[in-house]
């Protein structure tokens, strides 16, 4: 290798590990739970997506080239969007970051309330979450893909581009930037994982029993956003959130994926602990009971609901 392509690599990693250091700084600073960890995270998921995508890619580019124009590349074009499984690696992607380090988070996020009580497990709910969640985001992904590349073609159809043209297109135009958007959602992940860490620390540590919406002012600042700070609710009620679209959302927490992506995409808010120091005064044998109890309860109802659940989509009558 040349010596300035060695010392551009060089100059490359040190970029990269000095945005690594900053970022796991400004987690710190944040009061968010294992900040290197994390950095980690966003890291490996940032490979993963990018993988993803570049084979999404090639894949679409290959299906693309077979065809003598786009008038007869539209008329096979559901096929090959029924052909794309590639995006389904993200979901494994995302569900093995998640596992290997939300529980960690929870226990870290618990330790620094409360460093007497154990967390022995996660609930079930976000156990069940991780999966579905996973999922979901790779669909999400598959399909922002195929309204990135069916726009591309259209507008093709309409100027008369040959396949070609198309091909340019997509691989010159900068929309399919793999990395850029792998980056992006790793980031958005990393801090959604943080916050539904929170969350279930909070649900299972008993001094804790309510959260304020903190606006960090880290990043751009959304002006819903910056009016959310200060609002107190109990630990397990949700939020009450105006999105920009002027819709209400009722969010557990920030980056909550019953958000649109507008209020989630870079939003670096979160939620601060209110502490009942009473019983943060207790023996810690009662505090973990209490957690232990909690737990059991929160479990409890998460099976009942999926009961229920079953028991409506297979038409049982719902028990009282
Ligand atoms: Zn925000």
């Amino acid at each position: 290798m040349c010596q300035r392509c060695q010392s551009l690599i060089k100059a490359i990693d040190r970029y990269l590990a000095k945005a690594d250091d900053d970022l796991a700084d400004e987690l710190k600073d944040e009061g968010r739970a294992i900040p290197q960890d994390s950095v980690q995270m966003v890291s490996d998921m940032e490979d993963g997506i990018a993988a993803a995508l570049v084979s999404q890619t090639n894949y679409f580019i290959k299906k693309i080239k077979a065809q003598k124009s786009v008038a007869a590349l539209m008329d096979v074009f559901d096929e090959i969007k029924a052909g794309d499984v590639y995006c389904d690696e993200i979901a494994t992607v995302a569900m093995e970051q998640f596992k290997k380090y939300i529980p960690k988070m929870v226990v870290d996020y618990t330790a620094a309330v409360d460093g007497g009580i154990k967390i022995t497990a996660v609930s079930k709910r976000t156990t069940a979450w991780i999966d579905s969640w996973s999922h979901e985001l790779s669909e999400i992904m598959k399909l922002n893909s195929h309204t990135e590349i069916e726009n591309i073609l259209k507008t093709a159809l309409e100027n008369g581009d040959s396949i070609a043209t198309v091909t340019r297109t997509i691989l010159d135009s900068g929309i399919r930037d793999e990395y850029y958007k792998a980056r992006r959602v790793a980031m958005t992940e990393m801090f959604r994982a943080q916050n539904v860490s929170k969350y279930e620390s909070s649900m299972q540590t008993p001094c804790i029993t309510g959260k304020k919406w903190r606006h960090t002012g880290i990043g751009k600042p959304r002006p819903n956003h910056q009016d959310m700070d200060g609002q107190t609710v109990d630990k397990g009620k949700p939020f009450t959130l105006i999105g920009a679209d002027g819709a209400t959302y009722y969010p557990m927490y920030p980056i909550d994926p019953l958000l649109p992506a507008g209020e989630a995409i870079n939003c670096h808010c979160i939620t601060e602990d209110v502490v009942d120091e009473s019983i943060l005064g207790l023996p810690v044998e009662e505090r973990q009971r209490l957690r232990d109890e909690a737990l059991a309860a929160l479990d409890e109802e998460w099976e009942k609901e999926v009961d229920e659940k079953y028991r409506a989509m297979v038409g049982l009558p719902t028990e009282e």
